[in-house]
């Protein structure tokens, strides 16, 4: 897979990147980045890139020349057509469901927004989805684009190795994943539930299903109405929450 990046700011996207799981993949060859800078394709003097939004109002408008041009040189070369990701408040909200389906494309170009965003025009030429990293806004696309690479990296083949694997993850089966626990057995005198160091597997795994089921009604319950539960599980679940609609 390779991931393109179009920015202000490549610096910060390549910095953010090349560290830890995503960075050892980029190392090891099984994901590719590239960060190009919108700067380095403007017509205009002084490296200018934006300009005031006509019919006035504050801020300034990332301008249709550079991101068009910075887009043909990194797309131009590519022997397929990239899906091309415009980072916007505006755009469909982005979960685990989106980066399944994004991680089997060859490539994917990022679109970074800054100030009050970019002429509609370039977004109308390039673009081909619109995505969003919640309700709220950041200044910028880059941690956005930089969020969405690292969700999508992980669903590639190779990229999490059994130390990281993605087994049981929150969103796997449309539930949230069941807690944790790591060395000492006893921390603060709060001790790890007695199962988990019972060496039955079959228990094990049986209460944290359990676990996941609970946490995912208790915090994030309208999870439960797409997630994988079997009949026996949905009575568990309606006989402690009966309030719950699902
Ligand atoms: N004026 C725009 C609006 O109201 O829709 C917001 C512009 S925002 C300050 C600057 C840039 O940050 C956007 O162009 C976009 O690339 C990025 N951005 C901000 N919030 C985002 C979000 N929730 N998801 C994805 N990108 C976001």
């Amino acid at each position: 897979m390779d991931f393109h990046v179009l920015t202000l700011f490549p610096d910060m996207v390549l910095a953010g990147l090349h560290t830890s799981i995503i960075g050892r993949a980029i190392e090891e060859g099984t994901i590719r980045l590239s960060a190009t800078n919108i700067r380095d394709y403007t017509n205009e003097k002084h490296g200018k890139t934006d300009d005031y939004p006509y019919g006035g109002g504050a801020g300034m408008v990332m301008q249709a020349q550079p991101v068009y041009d910075a887009f043909m040189a990194v797309a131009g070369g590519l022997p397929y057509k990239p899906r091309v990701v415009y980072l916007t408040p505006q755009g469909r909200v982005f979960d685990q469901q989106a980066a399944r389906e994004l991680a089997v494309e060859k490539g994917i170009v990022f679109l970074c927004g800054h100030y009050e965003g970019i002429d509609e025009r370039v977004i109308e030429e390039i673009v081909t989805d619109e995505f969003s990293i919640g309700d709220f806004v950041v200044t910028g696309g880059e941690m956005p684009a930089m969020l969405m690479i690292d969700a999508i990296s992980r669903m590639i083949p190779g990229v999490l190795h059994n130390l990281d694997s993605a087994e049981g993850d929150s969103f796997g089966d449309g539930l949230l994943e069941y807690p944790q626990y790591s060395r000492p057995e006893v921390w603060r005198e709060k001790r790890v539930p007695p199962i988990l160091l019972s060496g039955d597997h079959a228990k094990v795994d049986a209460w944290r299903r359990e676990q996941s089921l609970l946490r995912t009604a208790l915090r994030r319950p309208d999870l439960l109405k797409d997630a994988h539960i079997s009949p026996k599980e949905k009575r568990f679940l309606q006989e402690r929450f009966p309030e719950l609609e699902f």
